[in-house]
Protein backbone atom coordinates (compact mmCIF):
# COMPACT_ATOMS: atom_id res chain seq x y z
CA UNK A 1 0.00 0.00 0.00
CA UNK A 2 1.25 3.22 -0.50
CA UNK A 3 2.30 5.46 2.72
CA UNK A 4 2.50 9.08 3.36
CA UNK A 5 3.03 10.77 6.51
CA UNK A 6 1.84 14.23 7.33
CA UNK A 7 3.23 16.53 9.76
CA UNK A 8 0.57 18.76 11.40
CA UNK A 9 -2.93 18.01 12.18
CA UNK A 10 -4.30 21.56 11.25
CA UNK A 11 -6.70 22.38 8.52
CA UNK A 12 -4.09 21.91 5.65
CA UNK A 13 -2.95 18.42 7.19
CA UNK A 14 -6.56 16.98 7.63
CA UNK A 15 -7.35 17.82 5.22
CA UNK A 16 -4.64 16.38 2.84
CA UNK A 17 -4.44 13.27 5.09
CA UNK A 18 -8.21 12.34 4.52
CA UNK A 19 -8.03 12.97 1.08
CA UNK A 20 -5.22 10.73 0.37
CA UNK A 21 -6.46 8.31 2.79
CA UNK A 22 -9.89 7.89 0.55
CA UNK A 23 -7.74 7.58 -3.17
CA UNK A 24 -6.07 4.18 -0.79
CA UNK A 25 -3.25 5.61 0.89
CA UNK A 26 -1.72 4.68 4.44
CA UNK A 27 -1.52 7.53 6.08
CA UNK A 28 -0.06 8.68 9.58
CA UNK A 29 0.01 12.15 10.94
CA UNK A 30 2.10 13.38 13.39
CA UNK A 31 0.64 16.65 15.65
CA UNK A 32 3.31 18.28 17.99
CA UNK A 33 0.64 18.77 20.28
CA UNK A 34 -0.66 16.17 23.26
CA UNK A 35 -4.26 16.44 20.88
CA UNK A 36 -5.65 17.31 17.62
CA UNK A 37 -7.86 21.27 18.59
CA UNK A 38 -9.12 23.81 16.72
CA UNK A 39 -8.98 27.82 17.91
CA UNK A 40 -12.12 28.93 18.79
CA UNK A 41 -12.46 31.37 16.64
CA UNK A 42 -14.05 31.45 12.73
CA UNK A 43 -12.57 31.06 9.28
CA UNK A 44 -13.69 33.57 5.92
CA UNK A 45 -14.05 30.32 2.92
CA UNK A 46 -13.93 32.28 -0.20
CA UNK A 47 -15.49 30.22 -3.27
CA UNK A 48 -11.86 29.12 -4.28
CA UNK A 49 -12.05 27.26 -0.79
CA UNK A 50 -15.42 25.97 -0.88
CA UNK A 51 -14.44 24.44 -4.48
CA UNK A 52 -10.88 22.62 -3.34
CA UNK A 53 -13.72 21.33 -0.29
CA UNK A 54 -16.09 19.94 -3.12
CA UNK A 55 -12.89 18.23 -4.21
CA UNK A 56 -12.01 16.54 -1.49
CA UNK A 57 -15.55 15.22 -1.29
CA UNK A 58 -16.26 17.88 1.76
CA UNK A 59 -18.70 20.01 0.48
CA UNK A 60 -22.04 18.42 1.80
CA UNK A 61 -20.31 18.77 5.18
CA UNK A 62 -20.02 22.56 4.68
CA UNK A 63 -23.78 23.04 3.70
CA UNK A 64 -24.60 22.34 7.96
CA UNK A 65 -21.69 24.25 9.30
CA UNK A 66 -21.55 27.48 7.04
CA UNK A 67 -23.08 31.09 6.89
CA UNK A 68 -23.08 32.98 3.68
CA UNK A 69 -21.61 36.81 4.40
CA UNK A 70 -23.54 39.00 3.15
CA UNK A 71 -21.41 42.03 0.75
CA UNK A 72 -20.83 44.54 3.60
CA UNK A 73 -18.72 47.50 1.98
CA UNK A 74 -16.19 49.19 3.99
CA UNK A 75 -16.32 51.84 6.47
CA UNK A 76 -14.18 54.44 7.93
CA UNK A 77 -14.07 54.66 11.97
CA UNK A 78 -17.14 57.48 11.86
CA UNK A 79 -19.59 55.01 10.03
CA UNK A 80 -19.26 56.68 6.45
CA UNK A 81 -18.34 54.82 3.34
CA UNK A 82 -15.17 53.84 1.92
CA UNK A 83 -17.01 51.67 -0.20
CA UNK A 84 -20.37 51.30 -0.77
CA UNK A 85 -21.55 47.21 -0.78
CA UNK A 86 -22.35 46.69 -4.61
CA UNK A 87 -25.29 44.44 -3.68
CA UNK A 88 -23.03 41.68 -6.18
CA UNK A 89 -25.14 38.81 -6.75
CA UNK A 90 -23.84 34.91 -6.89
CA UNK A 91 -21.81 32.96 -4.59
CA UNK A 92 -19.62 34.97 -1.85
CA UNK A 93 -17.79 33.78 1.08
CA UNK A 94 -19.31 31.78 3.78
CA UNK A 95 -18.05 31.73 7.35
CA UNK A 96 -17.60 28.86 9.71
CA UNK A 97 -16.53 27.69 12.69
CA UNK A 98 -12.87 26.69 13.14
CA UNK A 99 -14.19 24.06 15.21
CA UNK A 100 -16.79 22.68 13.20
CA UNK A 101 -14.70 22.90 10.23
CA UNK A 102 -11.94 20.97 12.03
CA UNK A 103 -14.87 18.10 13.22
CA UNK A 104 -15.65 18.28 9.32
CA UNK A 105 -12.01 17.45 8.30
CA UNK A 106 -11.31 14.77 11.35
CA UNK A 107 -14.78 13.36 10.36
CA UNK A 108 -13.69 12.74 6.95
CA UNK A 109 -10.19 11.40 7.75
CA UNK A 110 -11.89 7.17 7.96
CA UNK A 111 -9.86 4.49 9.32
CA UNK A 112 -6.98 4.19 7.00
CA UNK A 113 -5.22 7.27 8.92
CA UNK A 114 -3.18 6.79 12.21
CA UNK A 115 -2.82 9.60 14.31
CA UNK A 116 0.09 10.45 16.51
CA UNK A 117 -0.19 13.23 18.83
CA UNK A 118 2.65 14.19 21.18
CA UNK A 119 5.11 14.42 17.90
CA UNK A 120 7.00 17.06 17.54
CA UNK A 121 8.64 16.93 14.09
CA UNK A 122 12.81 18.20 14.15
CA UNK A 123 14.13 16.34 11.61
CA UNK A 124 13.77 15.61 7.69
CA UNK A 125 15.93 13.11 5.49
CA UNK A 126 15.57 14.30 2.07
CA UNK A 127 17.56 11.52 -0.10
CA UNK A 128 17.81 9.82 -3.50
CA UNK A 129 18.38 6.81 -2.12
CA UNK A 130 16.29 6.51 1.01
CA UNK A 131 12.24 7.08 1.71
CA UNK A 132 11.78 10.20 2.70
CA UNK A 133 11.50 10.41 6.72
CA UNK A 134 11.00 12.85 9.67
CA UNK A 135 11.61 12.45 12.90
CA UNK A 136 11.44 14.02 16.38
CA UNK A 137 14.58 13.25 17.72
CA UNK A 138 13.33 9.55 19.22
CA UNK A 139 11.40 7.97 16.52
CA UNK A 140 11.63 8.03 12.75
CA UNK A 141 8.44 8.20 10.34
CA UNK A 142 8.91 7.40 6.82
CA UNK A 143 7.03 7.31 3.82
CA UNK A 144 6.86 6.89 -0.09
CA UNK A 145 5.62 10.58 0.69
CA UNK A 146 5.78 12.97 3.37
CA UNK A 147 3.62 16.18 3.42
CA UNK A 148 4.97 19.24 5.60
CA UNK A 149 2.11 20.79 6.74
CA UNK A 150 3.33 21.79 9.98
CA UNK A 151 2.32 25.75 9.54
CA UNK A 152 4.02 28.80 10.02
CA UNK A 153 7.45 27.80 11.77
CA UNK A 154 7.59 24.54 9.43
CA UNK A 155 10.38 22.31 10.97
CA UNK A 156 10.66 20.64 7.20
CA UNK A 157 10.93 23.54 5.78
CA UNK A 158 13.60 24.59 7.18
CA UNK A 159 15.33 22.11 6.71
CA UNK A 160 14.27 21.89 2.66
CA UNK A 161 14.22 25.65 1.72
CA UNK A 162 16.38 27.69 4.23
CA UNK A 163 15.94 30.63 2.06
CA UNK A 164 12.57 31.41 3.17
CA UNK A 165 11.99 32.68 6.38
CA UNK A 166 9.62 34.02 9.26
CA UNK A 167 9.62 37.70 9.27
CA UNK A 168 6.53 39.76 11.14
CA UNK A 169 4.50 41.79 9.15
CA UNK A 170 4.17 44.72 11.30
CA UNK A 171 0.87 44.16 12.91
CA UNK A 172 -0.97 41.76 15.62
CA UNK A 173 -4.76 40.69 15.60
CA UNK A 174 -6.89 39.58 18.14
CA UNK A 175 -10.04 37.67 17.40
CA UNK A 176 -12.86 35.92 19.42
CA UNK A 177 -16.61 34.72 18.82
CA UNK A 178 -19.03 35.99 21.44
CA UNK A 179 -21.03 32.91 21.55
CA UNK A 180 -24.68 33.09 20.65
CA UNK A 181 -26.11 32.79 24.04
CA UNK A 182 -24.28 35.80 24.77
CA UNK A 183 -24.93 38.18 22.13
CA UNK A 184 -26.11 41.43 23.24
CA UNK A 185 -28.85 43.28 21.17
CA UNK A 186 -27.58 44.74 17.95
CA UNK A 187 -27.48 46.42 14.66
CA UNK A 188 -31.31 46.74 14.88
CA UNK A 189 -32.47 43.34 13.90
CA UNK A 190 -29.73 43.42 11.00
CA UNK A 191 -27.24 40.99 10.77
CA UNK A 192 -23.76 42.23 11.95
CA UNK A 193 -21.32 42.20 9.31
CA UNK A 194 -18.80 44.70 7.80
CA UNK A 195 -15.65 46.42 8.18
CA UNK A 196 -13.40 49.24 8.98
CA UNK A 197 -10.70 51.19 8.64
CA UNK A 198 -8.78 53.34 10.45
CA UNK A 199 -5.21 54.92 11.04
CA UNK A 200 -3.16 51.62 10.90
CA UNK A 201 -6.57 49.55 12.84
CA UNK A 202 -8.65 47.19 10.86
CA UNK A 203 -12.09 45.86 12.74
CA UNK A 204 -14.20 43.16 10.77
CA UNK A 205 -17.06 41.63 12.29
CA UNK A 206 -19.37 38.83 10.53
CA UNK A 207 -22.39 37.14 12.03
CA UNK A 208 -22.06 33.18 12.21
CA UNK A 209 -25.41 31.21 12.47
CA UNK A 210 -27.87 30.29 15.40
CA UNK A 211 -27.34 26.93 17.43
CA UNK A 212 -29.65 25.07 15.93
CA UNK A 213 -30.81 26.74 13.31
CA UNK A 214 -31.10 25.50 9.67
CA UNK A 215 -27.68 25.72 7.46
CA UNK A 216 -25.89 27.78 10.05
CA UNK A 217 -22.56 26.82 12.78
CA UNK A 218 -23.75 24.86 15.31
CA UNK A 219 -21.11 27.00 17.64
CA UNK A 220 -22.99 30.40 16.10
CA UNK A 221 -22.40 33.78 17.67
CA UNK A 222 -20.32 36.97 16.04
CA UNK A 223 -17.05 36.37 15.11
CA UNK A 224 -14.57 39.94 15.03
CA UNK A 225 -11.44 40.41 14.46
CA UNK A 226 -9.39 43.62 15.49
CA UNK A 227 -5.88 44.37 13.53
CA UNK A 228 -3.59 47.27 15.19
CA UNK A 229 -0.18 47.95 13.18
CA UNK A 230 2.35 46.92 16.02
CA UNK A 231 3.75 44.55 18.12
CA UNK A 232 1.16 41.93 19.93
CA UNK A 233 1.22 42.65 23.37
CA UNK A 234 2.92 41.18 26.37
CA UNK A 235 0.08 41.95 28.80
CA UNK A 236 -2.62 39.71 30.04
CA UNK A 237 -5.87 38.80 27.75
CA UNK A 238 -8.41 41.75 30.10
CA UNK A 239 -5.49 43.88 29.66
CA UNK A 240 -5.17 43.76 26.11
CA UNK A 241 -9.07 44.04 26.07
CA UNK A 242 -9.28 47.05 27.78
CA UNK A 243 -6.55 48.56 25.12
CA UNK A 244 -8.64 47.10 22.34
CA UNK A 245 -12.21 49.07 23.94
CA UNK A 246 -9.71 52.10 24.19
CA UNK A 247 -8.48 51.90 20.75
CA UNK A 248 -11.84 51.41 19.05
CA UNK A 249 -14.15 53.46 21.17
CA UNK A 250 -14.48 56.31 19.36
CA UNK A 251 -15.30 53.89 16.51
CA UNK A 252 -19.24 53.40 14.74
CA UNK A 253 -21.69 50.94 16.46
CA UNK A 254 -21.61 47.74 17.16
CA UNK A 255 -17.91 47.55 17.62
CA UNK A 256 -17.73 48.98 21.19
CA UNK A 257 -20.67 46.67 21.74
CA UNK A 258 -18.66 43.79 20.48
CA UNK A 259 -16.02 44.52 22.32
CA UNK A 260 -17.43 45.09 25.38
CA UNK A 261 -19.41 42.08 25.62
CA UNK A 262 -16.46 39.96 24.78
CA UNK A 263 -14.60 37.63 27.56
CA UNK A 264 -11.16 37.51 28.13
CA UNK A 265 -10.95 34.29 27.56
CA UNK A 266 -12.27 34.50 24.27
CA UNK A 267 -9.73 36.29 23.35
CA UNK A 268 -6.91 34.85 20.61
CA UNK A 269 -3.87 37.03 19.83
CA UNK A 270 -1.68 36.61 16.83
CA UNK A 271 1.53 38.36 16.07
CA UNK A 272 1.15 38.30 12.39
CA UNK A 273 3.91 36.63 10.25
CA UNK A 274 4.91 35.67 6.78
CA UNK A 275 6.87 33.99 4.54
CA UNK A 276 9.90 35.85 2.65
CA UNK A 277 10.67 35.09 0.07
CA UNK A 278 8.31 32.35 -0.46
CA UNK A 279 10.13 28.28 -0.61
CA UNK A 280 11.17 28.39 -4.50
CA UNK A 281 9.91 25.16 -4.79
CA UNK A 282 6.99 22.94 -2.80
CA UNK A 283 7.95 19.53 -4.30
CA UNK A 284 11.22 17.99 -2.98
CA UNK A 285 12.06 14.22 -4.60
CA UNK A 286 13.38 11.95 -2.16
CA UNK A 287 13.59 8.13 -2.84
CA UNK A 288 10.29 6.59 -4.29
CA UNK A 289 8.53 10.38 -3.72
CA UNK A 290 9.22 12.81 -1.75
CA UNK A 291 8.27 16.03 0.08
CA UNK A 292 5.35 18.48 -0.47
CA UNK A 293 5.09 21.73 1.03
CA UNK A 294 1.68 22.39 2.11
CA UNK A 295 -0.75 25.71 3.68
CA UNK A 296 1.01 28.46 6.02
CA UNK A 297 4.42 25.81 5.82
CA UNK A 298 4.64 26.39 2.01
CA UNK A 299 2.80 30.19 2.06
CA UNK A 300 2.24 31.53 5.43
CA UNK A 301 0.82 35.36 4.23
CA UNK A 302 -1.05 38.17 6.30
CA UNK A 303 -4.44 37.59 7.12
CA UNK A 304 -5.72 40.72 4.99
CA UNK A 305 -7.14 38.88 2.28
CA UNK A 306 -8.51 36.03 4.14
CA UNK A 307 -7.23 33.65 1.49
CA UNK A 308 -4.23 31.35 3.90
CA UNK A 309 -6.74 28.32 4.97
CA UNK A 310 -8.41 28.77 1.56
CA UNK A 311 -5.04 28.25 -0.58
CA UNK A 312 -4.31 25.41 2.20
CA UNK A 313 -7.34 23.25 1.11
CA UNK A 314 -6.52 24.11 -2.89
CA UNK A 315 -3.08 22.43 -1.73
CA UNK A 316 -4.84 19.76 -0.44
CA UNK A 317 -7.29 18.98 -3.40
CA UNK A 318 -4.31 19.81 -5.96
CA UNK A 319 -1.95 17.14 -4.30
CA UNK A 320 -4.62 14.61 -4.17
CA UNK A 321 -5.45 14.85 -7.56
CA UNK A 322 -1.88 14.85 -8.90
CA UNK A 323 -1.07 11.72 -6.66
CA UNK A 324 -4.20 9.60 -7.22
CA UNK A 325 -2.73 7.06 -9.61
CA UNK A 326 0.83 7.28 -8.78
CA UNK A 327 2.62 4.48 -8.02
CA UNK A 328 5.66 4.95 -5.90
CA UNK A 329 8.82 5.35 -8.23
CA UNK A 330 8.83 7.99 -11.03
CA UNK A 331 5.43 8.38 -11.25
CA UNK A 332 4.91 9.73 -7.55
CA UNK A 333 8.02 11.71 -8.25
CA UNK A 334 6.37 13.56 -11.18
CA UNK A 335 3.22 13.94 -9.42
CA UNK A 336 5.16 16.03 -6.52
CA UNK A 337 6.97 17.79 -9.13
CA UNK A 338 3.89 18.72 -10.56
CA UNK A 339 2.13 19.87 -7.88
CA UNK A 340 5.37 22.23 -7.28
CA UNK A 341 4.86 24.03 -10.46
CA UNK A 342 0.71 24.06 -10.73
CA UNK A 343 0.61 25.50 -6.72
CA UNK A 344 4.04 27.97 -6.92
CA UNK A 345 2.58 30.21 -9.15
CA UNK A 346 -0.79 30.06 -7.79
CA UNK A 347 0.77 30.99 -4.30
CA UNK A 348 2.42 33.51 -5.68
CA UNK A 349 -0.42 35.37 -6.88
CA UNK A 350 -2.31 35.56 -3.83
CA UNK A 351 0.55 36.61 -1.65
CA UNK A 352 1.45 39.30 -4.55
CA UNK A 353 -2.42 40.49 -4.03
CA UNK A 354 -2.21 40.52 -0.45
CA UNK A 355 0.83 42.33 0.30
CA UNK A 356 -0.71 45.10 -1.97
CA UNK A 357 -4.02 44.94 0.45
CA UNK A 358 -1.40 45.05 3.46
CA UNK A 359 0.20 48.00 2.02
CA UNK A 360 -3.05 49.91 1.86
CA UNK A 361 -5.14 48.62 4.78
CA UNK A 362 -2.25 49.81 6.93
CA UNK A 363 -1.84 53.30 6.00
CA UNK A 364 -1.03 55.61 8.97
CA UNK A 365 -0.23 59.47 8.77
CA UNK A 366 -2.49 62.27 7.63
CA UNK A 367 -1.28 62.52 3.74
CA UNK A 368 -1.26 58.29 3.37
CA UNK A 369 -4.60 58.07 4.83
CA UNK A 370 -5.81 60.83 2.32
CA UNK A 371 -4.51 58.76 -0.77
CA UNK A 372 -5.61 55.41 1.15
CA UNK A 373 -9.23 56.61 1.44
CA UNK A 374 -9.21 58.00 -2.54
CA UNK A 375 -7.34 54.72 -3.47
CA UNK A 376 -10.39 53.11 -1.72
CA UNK A 377 -12.81 55.11 -3.69
CA UNK A 378 -11.08 54.53 -6.95
CA UNK A 379 -8.68 51.36 -7.07
CA UNK A 380 -10.30 49.67 -4.39
CA UNK A 381 -13.15 47.99 -6.52
CA UNK A 382 -10.62 47.27 -8.98
CA UNK A 383 -8.08 46.24 -6.38
CA UNK A 384 -10.44 43.68 -4.33
CA UNK A 385 -11.88 42.79 -7.64
CA UNK A 386 -8.94 41.67 -8.56
CA UNK A 387 -8.18 39.87 -5.31
CA UNK A 388 -11.43 38.47 -4.99
CA UNK A 389 -11.31 37.61 -8.81
CA UNK A 390 -7.84 35.53 -8.27
CA UNK A 391 -9.39 33.81 -5.50
CA UNK A 392 -12.69 32.80 -7.16
CA UNK A 393 -10.85 32.03 -10.50
CA UNK A 394 -9.34 29.17 -8.95
CA UNK A 395 -10.68 25.64 -10.50
CA UNK A 396 -9.61 22.43 -9.17
CA UNK A 397 -7.45 20.22 -11.49
CA UNK A 398 -8.95 17.83 -13.10
C1 LIG B 1 -6.01 36.88 12.46
C2 LIG B 1 -6.06 35.84 11.37
C3 LIG B 1 -7.23 35.69 10.62
C4 LIG B 1 -7.27 34.74 9.59
N1 LIG B 1 -8.41 34.62 8.86
C5 LIG B 1 -8.47 33.75 7.83
C6 LIG B 1 -9.67 33.63 7.06
O1 LIG B 1 -10.68 34.27 7.34
N2 LIG B 1 -9.66 32.76 6.00
C7 LIG B 1 -8.55 32.01 5.68
O2 LIG B 1 -8.59 31.25 4.70
N3 LIG B 1 -7.41 32.11 6.41
C8 LIG B 1 -7.34 32.94 7.48
N4 LIG B 1 -6.22 33.01 8.24
C9 LIG B 1 -5.06 32.14 7.90
C10 LIG B 1 -5.26 30.73 8.43
O3 LIG B 1 -5.51 30.76 9.81
C11 LIG B 1 -4.01 29.89 8.15
O4 LIG B 1 -3.56 30.11 6.84
C12 LIG B 1 -4.33 28.40 8.31
O5 LIG B 1 -4.77 28.12 9.63
C13 LIG B 1 -3.09 27.56 7.99
O6 LIG B 1 -3.40 26.20 8.20
P1 LIG B 1 -2.24 25.12 8.21
O7 LIG B 1 -2.92 23.81 8.41
O8 LIG B 1 -1.36 25.29 7.02
O9 LIG B 1 -1.31 25.50 9.45
P2 LIG B 1 -1.67 25.54 11.00
O10 LIG B 1 -3.10 25.87 11.23
O11 LIG B 1 -0.64 26.42 11.63
O12 LIG B 1 -1.45 24.04 11.50
C14 LIG B 1 -0.17 23.50 11.68
C15 LIG B 1 -0.28 22.28 12.57
O13 LIG B 1 1.01 21.68 12.66
C16 LIG B 1 1.36 21.46 14.02
N5 LIG B 1 2.82 21.54 14.10
C17 LIG B 1 3.59 22.65 14.03
N6 LIG B 1 4.89 22.32 14.11
C18 LIG B 1 4.95 20.97 14.22
C19 LIG B 1 6.02 20.04 14.32
N7 LIG B 1 7.30 20.46 14.33
N8 LIG B 1 5.73 18.73 14.41
C20 LIG B 1 4.43 18.27 14.40
N9 LIG B 1 3.37 19.14 14.30
C21 LIG B 1 3.63 20.46 14.20
C22 LIG B 1 0.65 22.55 14.79
O14 LIG B 1 0.47 22.20 16.15
C23 LIG B 1 -0.68 22.64 14.01
O15 LIG B 1 -1.62 21.68 14.48
C24 LIG B 1 -6.14 33.93 9.30
C25 LIG B 1 -4.97 34.07 10.06
C26 LIG B 1 -4.93 35.00 11.09
C27 LIG B 1 -3.67 35.14 11.89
Amino acid sequence: MRTAVVVGAGIGGLAVAGALARSGWQVTVLERDDRVRAERTALILWPNAVRALDALGLAAGLDAIATPLPESGIRRPDGQWLVQPRGASGRGPVIVHREDLHDALVAGLGDQVEIRTGVAVRTARADERERPAVGDGRTTYEGDIVVAADGIDSAVRQRLAPESTVVSSGCAAWRAVIPWYRVPPLNEGRPVVGETLGAGYRFVAAQLGQRGSSGASTRGGIYWVATAAGAPRPEPPATQLALLRRWFAEWHPPIGDLLAATEPDELVQHEVRELRPLPREYGFPAGPGGFALLGDAAHAMPHHLGQGACLALEDAATLRSVLRDAVPGRQTQEAIAEYSRIRRPRAATVVRQTRRMSAVLQARGRLALRARDAALGTISPRLMGSAATAAAAWKPPA
